[in-house]
């Protein structure tokens, strides 16, 4: 499972930010997960709740905001949105995709005390 170690990872950016921002409690993280990122939002909670058990982000809050998967189609020269990697163009039905949205993971806001 690899959400765990992508939740490992959004601690770490937590604990960056908690020293640069100098705050001593996390009150709720707003994650953003793109539909082609291959990232279960179910699964990052449930390791998020494990992860950060004994950390300044104990208990807090675990929003995700679904961000939709964007692609730019050659043969249409238009963006189009698509809701899974290597699917074909909804306009034209090609293949000549070049994913540009909606693919990454990343720690949108922080809430902090
Ligand atoms: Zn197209």
């Amino acid at each position: 499972m690899h959400e765990m170690a992508l939740c490992e990872g959004v601690l770490d950016i937590i604990a960056e930010e908690a020293t640069r921002q100098r705050f001593a409690r996390v009150r709720a993280v707003r994650l953003e997960i793109g539909a082609l990122s291959h990232v279960e939002p179910e699964a990052m909670r449930f390791c998020f709740d494990a992860v950060s058990r004994g950390t300044i982000a104990e208990s807090a809050r675990f929003e995700v905001i679904e961000v939709p998967g964007e692609a730019w189609c050659m043969n249409c020269s238009k963006p189009v949105a698509i809701a899974r990697r290597f699917d074909p163009c909804p306009a034209c039905g090609g293949y000549k995709l070049q994913v540009t949205g909606g693919d990454a993971l990343r720690v949108k806001d922080l809430e902090v005390v």
